[in-house]
């Protein structure tokens, strides 16, 4: 008898038909004789809709009380879907994240997990029941409820395999399964059949929405046997595993955007020992991720700097490098946003010259400029104006060889983003 973990994301479970088929597809699962422990994510736009509602009624909310608002939408969920297994002749019990024993950090947003307790879903289990845990959330030790961060329900479910030490975690969603790009903008786009945890773990970091970053770090530190498949169709998915049984000889295994970027350029600062040290730490102190950093010849001994922060965090650096003028005098500074980071992902690149030089052939010929790079032994990364970012994925998808004659399943709303 397997024990196994199935996540269901949001479009999976949209409607309360859609909740439907998912609590016959869980009940399946039971009738082969598998136990199973699931995660479900809050229906359809739920937490968009939340975060706009509190946006009416306050335009900076406390995180805290952001936490408690978002934190419901995963409960209608669970309680709903335990009620439509209850219906198919099954026993099945709902529970919150704190219940499922799952604690985390004291940081309200995106909170890590800290630990699991999963004694109440161990005895439930051997109840006989189906345990539907609620996703994306976590108690403090203060008692404080918190979230795991936009997409976070992911890493409840790969946390949750680990801790109760599943068979398999399978994550349910819209698409069958992990593809060469996203099949939303690349409708040839290669499925699959396994990615390597660090190619996907780069993939997610990148912009790659069909996995939470931390889902995959998580699978990898624990070694848990992660499935990404569909909801809509039985096909078979992709395996996230170790490296070592992966198809050899590929370079670029699958390209990522991100259109949470902005970009900030601090002109004519002092040239002088100590001045990044003094920016980066303000940035650090005040919690802001820094990504791509670039500096510019130095002229009359002044310097140019441009790096990138995400969207959500440009005000506030904004207002870091505003306060820290005095300690470190500069000319001016300024930010740009409508950007997109595109990037490409592969292990085979360490040892492959010109990989490089291709991705800015491809993106030149379409007449866009590059306006920064990065690059690690498995990823090269372009910021680019935002405007023709499906060209440009398009365009690099066919150059690195990756288009098929298949066209990608994807289910659900067609318009999402
Ligand atoms: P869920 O609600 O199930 O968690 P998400 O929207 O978070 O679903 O993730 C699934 C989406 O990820 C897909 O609909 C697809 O548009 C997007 N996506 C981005 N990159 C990829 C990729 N490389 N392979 C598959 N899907 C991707
Ligand atoms: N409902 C949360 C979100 O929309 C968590 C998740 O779907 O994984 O981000
Ligand atoms: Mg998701």
């Amino acid at each position: 008898m397997a024990l196994i973990v199935m996540k269901f994301g949001g479009s999976s479970v949209g409607t309360t038909e859609r909740m439907g088929r998912v609590a016959q597809r869980i009940v399946d699962k039971k009738l082969q004789g598998d136990r199973v422990v699931v995660v479900v994510s809050a229906m359809g736009d739920t937490t968009d809709d939340l975060i706009d509602k509190s946006k009416e009624i306050n335009d900076n909310p406390p995180a805290r009380e952001m936490d408690m608002l978002l934190t419901t939408g995963e409960q209608i969920s669970v309680a709903l879907l335990s009620m439509a297994i209850h219906k198919l002749g099954h026993p099945a019990k709902s529970v919150t994240g704190w219940q499922a024993g799952i604690r985390t950090e004291a940081v309200h947003g995106k909170a890590r997990i800290t630990d699991i307790t999963p004694d109440r879903l161990h005895k439930a289990l051997d109840e006989g029941n189906i345990v539907i845990v609620a996703g994306f959330q976590g108690m403090t030790d203060d008692g404080e409820i918190t979230t795991l961060g936009r997409g976070g329900s992911d890493t409840t479910a790969v946390a949750l395999a680990a801790a109760v030490k599943a068979d398999v975690c399978e994550i349910y969603t819209d698409v069958d399964g992990i593809y060469s790009t996203d099949p939303r903008i690349v409708k040839n786009a290669r499925k699959l059949d396994a990615i390597s945890y660090d190619e996907m773990l780069e993939l997610a970091n990148l912009g790659a929405a069909v996995l939470h970053p931390r889902a995959v770090e998580y699978a990898k530190h624990n070694n848990v046997n992660l499935v990404v498949r569909s909801s809509f169709t039985q096909n078979e998915g992709t395996l996230v595993r170790e490296e070592a049984e992966m198809e050899q000889g590929v370079v670029v295994r699958g390209i990522a955007y991100d259109k949470n970027v902005a970009r900030i350029s601090i002109l004519g600062v002092a040239d002088i020992p100590g001045v990044l040290a003094k920016i980066f730490t303000a940035l650090a102190e005040a919690g802001i991720d820094v990504d791509i950093i670039v500096q510019s010849g130095v002229q009359n001994g002044k310097a140019d700097f441009s790096f990138t922060v995400s969207l959500a965090d440009r005000s506030r650096a904004m207002d870091v490098i505003g306060g820290i003028r005095s300690a470190v005098p500069y000319d001016e500074a300024t930010y740009e946003e409508n950007l997109v980071k595109v990037s490409i992902v592969g292990a085979g690149m360490v040892s492959n010259p010109g990989v490089a030089a291709r991705m800015f052939e491809a993106i030149s010929k379409l007449g866009v400029s590059i306006k920064m790079v990065s690059t690690s032994e498995i990823k090269v990364s372009c910021v680019i104006a935002a405007e023709p970012v499906q060209e440009v994925v398009r365009a690099l998808h066919t150059a690195y060889g990756l288009d098929t004659a298949d066209t990608a399943f994807v289910g659900g709303p067609q318009d999402r983003r």
